[in-house]
């Protein structure tokens, strides 16, 4: 007897950056082709599902999308999310006991307000369905563990000041790679400070050091939260082949994790190695979530004798994980820096940039204290994408744990913000308590529901 395991490939065969662009089906077309070659797909515990698009409601509880979902989330977007809805289902209906959505586009850093593409994301599978899963299954305490190279800085912003998410990302360094966050110090919003855990890894960390972060950090850790599930954003891309990083983890190493982690769900990110790391990782991957041997699997190329390990890097590791353990046993007392106290309100300015579609955007947020809850954020944001005009945007969100003081509070926000919306052009209340989500058009007197 193994595990019960559910799949769902989406290649997403119409959507592509560009003809080049390593961000393309082929990512999945080979992993697929392996698993057939290896006949996983007919032993009988791993059931394949079909992919569903969701809704633009599933979409607008983890997002204020620019100017609406469909702006933002083509269909293949919406079926890659969708994917995940699929088997969040199937393990709650008792189907599966695990799943993987092997899909693209990927999502993890896609933000709260999404105005465009970001590092190939638009719209964020694994915070669509954290949602999903708890307005429909009621779950409430959640892990997100980002195994990815780059560091999901849209997840980390997504759940940035809820204290019921734990976000871990381990990731190469910020200083040598894309998105340049992911250190430490980000720790979480007013309310959540020590749920967000960074662990940033020098290049050349092979499975051994990640294996190291791994039994010393992120499993302890993951066991003193006791989350009801635990999620893996799945980025292949720390594989020593992968073009678009400098890491050495291998296809056994990915496996091996996966074995320990135990995750519910996964999802793809990143991995843009197509022919030499991903249908191998993918396969150790689906091979140790259903409880089936894969010793076997091993990369053509895979070094004789191993990677090993640069010298310096486990001195680093061992502070660093003293590090974060410090952070984490003072969470709930800490928060992110750059969050300043004014009056009843938490405020910080960032400036936020889509490398996809070259869009500046600079947001303001505004975090209302309360001793009762999380408290509701109000943000201002505007973002000008080359060649058109600046677009200004308030949103009030209400977290599913707010008191009623904040949602009346944040409820009135709203409103007011509709009777003078001044130089915004959209005005967005997302509204998880009541699972309502509305759009007003300041330009054309226009409310709708997202
Ligand atoms: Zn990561
Ligand atoms: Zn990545
Ligand atoms: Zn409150």
């Amino acid at each position: 007897m193994g595990t019960n395991m559910g799949l769902v490939f989406f290649p997403a065969f119409d959507w592509a950056i560009s003809p080049t662009h390593p961000e393309r089906e082929e990512r999945l077309l080979y992993t697929k082709d392996q698993l057939f070659e290896e006949g996983v797909l007919d032993f009988p515990q791993i059931r394949e599902y079909k992919a569903e698009p969701a809704s633009p409601k599933d979409v607008a509880r983890a997002h204020f999308c620019v100017p609406d979902v469909s702006a933002q989330a083509t269909e293949a977007h919406l079926i890659a999310a969708g994917a995940t809805l699929v088997l969040a289902r199937a393990l709650c209906q008792g189907e599966i006991d695990r799943g993987f959505a092997l899909v693209r586009p990927p999502g993890h850093h896609a933000m709260r307000v999404a105005h465009g593409n970001r590092g190939f994301c638009n719209i964020n599978n694994e915070a669509i369905m954290v949602e999903y899963l708890r307005r429909h299954y009621g779950f409430r305490r959640l892990a997100i563990v980002d195994t990815d190279v780059h560091h999901g800085d849209g997840t980390q912003d997504i759940y940035y000041n809820d204290p019921d998410v734990l976000y871990i990302s381990f990731h190469q360094d910020g200083r040598t790679l894309y998105p340049g966050s992911g250190f430490p110090e980000e720790v979480g919003g007013p309310a959540a400070g020590g749920y967000t855990l960074n662990v940033p890894l020098p290049p050349g960390t092979t499975d051994e050091g990640i294996h190291f972060v791994l039994d010393e950090f992120i499993l302890p850790v993951l066991e003193e939260f006791s989350p009801e599930l635990v999620i893996n954003s799945a980025g292949q891309d720390n594989h020593y082949t992968d073009p678009l990083a400098n890491m050495a983890f291998s296809a056994q190493g990915y496996a091996r994790l996966n074995e320990k982690l135990k995750p519910h769900l996964a999802v793809l990110e990143g991995g843009y190695a197509i022919e030499t790391a991903l249908p191998y990782v993918n396969l150790g991957i689906i091979l140790a979530m259903a409880g089936l041997d894969y010793s076997w699997v091993r990369e053509p190329d895979y070094p004789r004798g191993g990677l090993s390990e640069p010298a310096g890097i486990r001195p680093y590791l061992k502070e660093l994980v003293e590090r974060l353990w410090s952070l984490w046993r003072r969470r709930g007392s800490i928060m992110d820096g750059s969050f300043r106290r004014e009056g009843d309100f938490y405020r910080r300015s960032r400036s936020i940039y889509y490398d996809t579609d070259q869009i500046r955007e600079y947001q303001e947020e505004r975090v209302r204290h309360c001793s009762g809850c999380p408290g509701y954020t109000l943000l201002s944001s505007r973002a000008r994408r080359p060649g058109r005009e600046e677009v200004a945007i308030y949103a009030v969100s209400i977290p599913w744990q707010a008191c009623p003081r904040c949602q009346d509070e944040a409820r009135e926000e709203y409103d007011r913000a509709v009777s003078s919306p001044g130089a915004h052009r959209y005005l967005y209340l997302q509204d998880k308590p009541r699972d309502t989500y509305l759009c007003f058009d300041a330009r054309t007197g226009v409310e709708t529901p997202c």
